[in-house]
């Protein structure tokens, strides 16, 4: 039988090159309005950074392949332009950096932009380093980067996440396309490993106002637990908790009216125990809260209630008293296991 790593890198060697790895459809904002949006996964040779060794949370290799040409790039754009129904905004994902131009070479690029020129918003992301004064001049003018900040703590980008470059790299690139009059959406990750609740409040708040300078969104992406990475092993020893759906909420109370960018957040995973998460029975109710809030700004969109808040409260004071970022719920579970046998 094969291993589940074997295995898994066989059905990727299947998956063919010229394909998207998924495309549909959901809701956003362009123009201050909520509108529809078309979101392509594309499928490039993948990010340059998991080369070196990638991000402590990022599962996004898997989505990647070898060896995709030019040509299999151009059929992933025909196909989703045979799905494109004259939604106003487009998102391109590619599990790594569009603006890397040995991810999606500069002609095709330029094709995709001008596929997408009639849309009111174009979204893809990048690395700071593929953010220079020349890609910067060929980015058009409905175009919005996304830029994964994830902490303003260079401590935290540096140990916790290993990103790579520091927070200032993405400042840099922030200013460079503000000063184009390109549009910014930045992220931030919402409880890195070793850090408790509170921590997690605290950085994303800091990172938030370090990000308002040069961005027009700012989206906090709780950490959801994805599959081969150094966060899951760590989640799988119980050392790792996905953050609780009131820490998120929380960020955004304290952060409503603060700054100018547009606070959102569309958590992958939301509910369950790889994603952000409360006691289950209120999770949909907050879940919808925040999704109410991304649209509206709105901080009484907030207000949902469960007695599991009491319980995140103390959570959140047992983690500062014994200084763990530990999974408390499944520590004491394993505690009692072990005592009843
Ligand atoms: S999180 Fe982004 S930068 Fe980090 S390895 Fe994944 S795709 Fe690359
Ligand atoms: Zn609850």
């Amino acid at each position: 039988m094969l291993g589940w790593g074997r295995r898994c890198r066989r059905l990727k060697e299947r998956r063919s090159p010229s394909e998207l790895e998924a495309l549909w459809k959901e809701d956003d904002m362009a123009g201050g309005e909520k509108v529809r949006a078309m979101v392509m996964i594309m499928r490039t040779s993948g990010c340059c950074w998991v080369r070196s060794g990638g991000c402590t949370m990022c599962g996004y290799r898997e989505a990647s392949l070898r060896d995709v040409s030019e040509e299999d790039l151009r059929k992933q754009l025909a196909q989703a332009l045979s799905k494109y129904k004259g939604e106003p905004f487009v998102k391109i994902y590619t599990s790594g950096s569009f603006l890397d131009d040995n991810e999606v070479p500069p002609a095709v690029r330029a094709e995709i932009y001008s596929a997408f020129s009639g849309c009111a918003r174009l979204l893809f992301e990048s690395r700071p380093e593929f953010i220079t004064e020349d890609s910067a001049g060929e980015i058009p003018g409905n175009a919005t980067v996304a830029l994964g900040l994830e902490s303003s703590d260079p401590e935290v980008l540096a140990a916790a996440v290993h990103k790579g470059f520091t927070p200032d790299d993405i400042r840099r690139a922030g200013l460079l396309l503000k000063s184009r009059g390109i549009g910014v959406r930045t992220y931030l990750l919402l409880k890195t490993p070793f850090m408790t609740e509170s921590m997690a409040i605290r950085d994303a708040v800091s990172s938030a106002m370090f990000a308002d300078a040069f961005s027009d969104e700012i989206s906090v992406n709780p950490l959801n637990v994805q599959h081969g990475t150094y966060v899951e092993r760590l989640w799988k020893r119980g050392e790792f908790r996905p953050p609780w759906i009131w820490t998120l909420i929380e960020v955004f109370r304290q952060l409503s009216g603060s700054v100018h960018a547009r606070l959102m957040s569309s958590p992958s995973g939301g509910g369950s125990q790889r994603g952000v998460h409360n006691c289950g029975s209120c999770d949909r109710a907050a879940l919808d809260a925040v999704e109410r809030f991304s649209f509206t700004q709105d901080p009484s969109d907030l207000e949902v209630s469960c007695q599991c808040i009491a319980k995140w409260k103390a959570y959140m004071e047992s983690e500062d008293l014994l200084g763990s970022p530990a999974d408390l719920d499944r520590s004491f579970e394993n505690e009692l296991t072990l005592r009843v046998l």
